[in-house]
């Protein structure tokens, strides 16, 4: 039996996006010297793909959404907050505003991925935990309803932000219930962790093999959400630093097992 995964936020909060995190040549060099097997998707005639907040499927798990839309896969991605809260401290007008903007930025997102217009679940960013059941009620709903050959991706329940570990904690569930297939990709994890890292299910690992033009719609997607990586609501630095988009560019698309 699979031992519960352990929490992995402590290890992120003692790594603030304020500094670099792990450099990209560490993962290159590591993903090149022991290439991940890629993932066997055929039996796959639906994906849902879970983000905590609107970009993390894109983020994660664009290339591959793309790829499977244009294969012919039913593509269907649940928006679990809007990302109210991506600048600490915001009063609840800018929070209203930054989940608009973030609501927006997602639907061209989709439409760049050549997928459906999202399905917006509302819970509050940043308080997930206290919503797990619900939210997995949630999931087992929009699972069950997909039919049969459905496949459910969603962030791993070690990524570090405590709003990606209980996604993928409930999206656990609700394919347990459901009998749909978990996927789990990492966001956080190429920032806080490293190759050798034993917390990390590598043994589960699989890259997303993806086409070309795959690759340029999530280029494309990423540009669309302004929100987080240019300054706005007066910040002097973007809500993502500059390396996050590159990094998770080069380092392609991986998920667990
Ligand atoms: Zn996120």
């Amino acid at each position: 039996m699979e031992t519960l995964p352990t929490s992995n936020c402590e290890r992120f909060a003692a790594k603030p996006l304020t500094r670099g995190g792990t450099p990209l040549p560490v993962w290159l060099t590591a993903l090149d010297r022991g290439p991940l097997p890629p993932l066997e998707m055929t039996g796959c005639r639906r994906l849902v793909v879970v983000a905590p907040h609107p970009d993390d499927e894109t983020l994660g798990l664009g290339a591959t959404i793309a790829h499977l839309a244009a294969s012919g896969v039913d593509v269907q991605v649940v928006s679990v907050s809007d990302g109210g809260a991506a600048h600490p401290g915001a009063t609840s007008l800018q929070r209203t505003r930054m989940e608009t903007t973030r609501r927006h930025e997602l639907r061209r997102a989709a439409k760049v991925l050549e997928i459906p217009t999202p399905l917006s679940l509302g819970l509050p960013d940043g308080e997930f935990a206290d919503h797990e059941d619900g939210l997995a009620e949630a999931l087992t709903d929009v699972l069950a309803g997909a039919g049969p050959d459905t496949w459910c991706a969603a962030t791993w329940r070690g990524d570090g932000h405590p709003d990606h570990e209980a996604v993928g904690r409930a999206a656990a569930a609700a394919c347990a219930r459901s009998d749909a297939t978990l996927l789990e990709f990492p966001v956080w994890m190429w920032h806080w962790s490293n190759p050798a890292d034993a917390v990390v299910p590598w043994a589960r690992a699989h890259s997303m093999p993806v086409s070309g033009h795959a690759i340029v719609r999530k280029r494309l997607a990423a540009q669309c959400f302004r929100s987080q990586f240019e300054p706005c609501n007066g910040a002097p630095a973007p809500v993502l630093p500059g390396f996050v988009l590159p990094r998770l560019l080069a380092v392609g698309e991986v998920v667990f097992r």
